[in-house]
């Protein structure tokens, strides 16, 4: 499934900047954000330079402002991945108003009529031109049926989101790293549950006819022990 460029561009782009400056776990290890004034401004600066190709420095109160924006994105993507369809919508309508999204159709350089993802406020600070291009990006998205292609890795200690563009809408996880870390913990999960005298479990409350071969079953409550 594909939109056009440019809305794949502003899902591309809202994607990665709550990956890049949102706290909490990236691929199994934790992703804490800076909280020193220097390293902040520099970090929201590599994310944008990263994202749109933008260089050079940006000012703190632009560099919080990316911040607040990609937490307010991640709370979008949240909403999505829970099914929260009814909150999704109001959360995108209040970026486009506060962000002053202002889509206009355009049309140089020889190519064709085509819409430009803009805000109001030109001058307004690069975080809110950047807010504005992902707002509508995110609208477009929704408003054509799209909210199942928002996601949030489903994998352990990874809380990164992504864009599913795959072909039936059935991506789980935000990188092929992530995917390989959850198979392999399938697999141990089901060899332990084996060894500990095999599957199915006793029904608690009920009478098990599986017999358990001399292996103690741990308590109800920790149906593995490690060891
Ligand atoms: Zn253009
Ligand atoms: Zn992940």
């Amino acid at each position: 499934m594909n939109f056009d460029s440019y809305t794949d561009l502003g899902m591309e782009a809202a994607a990665e900047l709550v990956n890049r400056l949102t706290p909490g776990f990236d691929r199994g290890h934790p992703h804490p954000l800076p909280t020193a004034p220097l390293p902040r401004r520099e970090k929201a600066a590599s994310a944008e330079a990263a994202i749109w190709g933008a260089a050079g420095t940006i000012s703190g109160a632009d560099a919080e402002s990316f911040f607040s924006l990609a937490q307010e994105l991640r709370e979008v993507f949240q909403s999505a991945a829970d099914g929260d369809v009814e909150r999704v919508a109001p959360l995108v309508n209040d970026l486009l108003r506060r962000y002053h999204a202002a889509p206009q159709l355009a049309r140089h350089d020889g190519e064709g009529w085509h819409l430009h993802f803009h805000s109001q406020e030109k001058e307004a600070g690069r975080a809110r031109a950047r807010g504005a291009t992902c707002a509508i990006a995110l609208a477009i998205v929704i408003g054509s049926g799209g909210v199942g292609r928002l996601g949030v890795c489903r994998a352990d200690r990874c809380d990164r989101v992504f864009v599913d563009t795959s072909r039936n809408g059935s991506r789980r996880f935000c990188s092929s790293s992530c995917l390989s870390r959850q198979k392999v913990a399938a697999f141990r999960t089901r060899k332990q549950n084996k060894m500990a005298g095999g599957s199915p479990l006793p029904i608690p409350g009920g009478t098990s006819t599986v017999p358990t071969f001399g292996v103690e079953m741990a308590d109800p409550a920790t149906p593995w022990r490690a060891g």
